[in-house]
């Protein structure tokens, strides 16, 4: 009929202008790579910030004590203790807590959200084992800090908020030092705690994974937004005027997110959804790749088929109007759907979208559509990859035969399983077999956390 002619021609459309085809893919790896020496070269002189970490160091492996990590990152954060063994320790034990920031909070007042993750600090530390008191008896606590927006950090533990970044808007924390936002929250509380280290998820990651793993040079964050973070040369960082570290290395927090390119795929979605978010303008290649945004683009989509070829029947379904309705975690099991009648399509249609009675062609139309949405993002967050790979000289096989292991993690990454094997194929693909011998991919789970903590070890008052 021609209503589906029509909307055989919408989804047509959608799937060409998605398109990333290696040569296109190799293009945006290039402008990755022009990008970073640009950021490096001056403040400001590329969209991507390349931010200096202050950490100059990653993990030997050597790290002893107990030490605290909060981890702020989107929808989530988690509480951390950490009780590092010394050389050849390793970890001794770990606890953690975990709690949701309530929506309200990600737009009120800086006061109040720092207050609410202090209290949640507080309570865990009340909860604290007989242990720390007897290995820290005279030693303040001390914390690693993994705050996962861009940060203009003045040291090791300070650093003021550039922007915030998914669907957090809290005017007055913008420009401030956030570690003394959360010591002040602390003193509030009445918790007794010294931030150590001020890292964000792609620097915790990085030295998380290191500690696991001698060859992680660089790291990457699949989850609500995504960000990578790398090892770089000291001396190939104009912009840095201080004394050169005695590694002769500084980690760069690239905030890729913000990443954009006259190469990068974008359709009509993706401008209307940029323009209508909290951020327009900012984080594109965030919005093109990352777990807050993949379900919204397929929610787009969907409505464009339903008002323009009447794709769910004659009412366009009232659901689909509401922005951000469609999670990813919810696109991620229809694509995945195996039963052969695609059972969780409809379970989904029928309970996010109140959709029901769809025919089979329809819901394979929808799996077709998380299909080509989440495959222009993993290729995508592959060119970013082998633009950081280009930049570091490790996108071909050295004599040295050196191997390179990426630290991944984010919940995208994690539970996404069509993703992430697209995102590894994309890299092989894109390097060639040979080269792609030397590279390995690593899940470092919850690495930010145990990172944060470590780089806490590092930076302690009491080394
Ligand atoms: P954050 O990035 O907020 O620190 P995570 O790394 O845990 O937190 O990532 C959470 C994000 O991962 C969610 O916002 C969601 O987009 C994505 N995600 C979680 N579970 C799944 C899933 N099963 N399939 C696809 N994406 C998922
Ligand atoms: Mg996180």
């Amino acid at each position: 009929s021609g209503r589906w002619a029509r909307c055989m021609a919408i989804v047509k459309e959608f799937e060409e202008k998605c398109g990333t085809p290696e040569g296109k893919l190799k293009q945006i790896a290039d402008a990755m790579t022009v990008e970073m020496h640009a950021g490096l070269a001056s403040e400001g002189g590329s969209k991507l910030k390349m931010l200096i970490s202050y950490v100059d160091n990653l993990p030997t492996g050597d790290e002893e004590g107990v030490f605290y990590a909060l981890d702020l990152g989107g929808t989530n954060f988690r509480v951390l203790r950490v009780q590092l063994g010394g050389k050849e320790g390793g970890i001794v034990h770990q606890e953690f807590a975990e709690a949701s920031i309530p929506p309200e909070l990600m737009s009120g007042t800086s006061e109040a959200l720092f207050d609410y993750i202090a209290e949640k600090l507080a309570n865990f530390v009340d909860e604290e084992e007989q242990i720390f008191h007897d290995l820290a008896s005279g030693r303040q606590r001390e914390l690693g800090f993994t705050f996962s927006f861009p940060v203009m950090q003045t040291s090791i533990n300070s650093g003021n908020l550039i922007r915030w970044t998914k669907g957090f808007s809290i005017d007055d924390t913008v420009g401030q030092d956030v570690v003394g936002e959360l010591t002040k929250a602390l003193k509030r509380k009445g918790v007794e705690m010294r931030v150590a280290a001020l890292v964000n998820d792609t620097i915790g990651t990085l030295a998380g994974g290191r500690y696991t793993s001698n060859d992680v040079a660089l790291a990457v964050i699949l989850g609500t937004g995504t960000n990578a973070a790398y090892v770089e040369r000291a001396q190939a960082i104009p912009k840095w005027h201080g004394p050169l570290p005695k590694s002769g290395e500084m980690v760069i927090n690239m905030e890729w997110g913000n990443f954009r390119s006259s190469h990068l795929p974008l359709t009509e979605y993706d401008h209307t959804l940029d323009i209508e978010s909290l951020n327009p303008g900012e984080q594109i290649f965030e919005k093109l790749t990352s777990g807050m945004y993949l379900g919204e683009i397929l929610r787009r989509v969907l409505l464009k088929l339903a008002e323009e070829a009447s794709f769910f029947g004659d009412e366009v379904p009232a659901k689909l109007k509401i922005p951000f309705v469609l999670r990813t975690p919810e696109m991620s099991a229809m694509h995945q759907d195996t039963s052969s009648d695609l059972r969780v399509v409809d379970e989904k249609l029928k309970n996010i979208l109140e959709i029901s009675n769809t025919s089979l062609k329809t819901r394979r139309v929808v799996v077709e559509l998380c299909n080509i949405v989440a495959t222009r993002g993993a290729r995508l967050a592959a060119a970013g990859i082998l633009g950081i790979l280009k930049k570091m000289g490790r996108d071909t096989t050295n004599e040295s035969g050196k191997k390179t292991v990426i630290a991944m993690d984010g919940g995208l990454y994690e539970h996404y399983t069509e993703y992430r094997k697209c995102l590894e194929n994309t890299v092989s693909e894109l390097l060639g077999a040979e080269n792609a011998s030397s590279i390995f991919f690593e899940h470092s789970n919850d690495g930010s956390g145990i990172g944060a903590a470590l780089l806490a070890a590092s930076n302690s008052l009491y080394v």
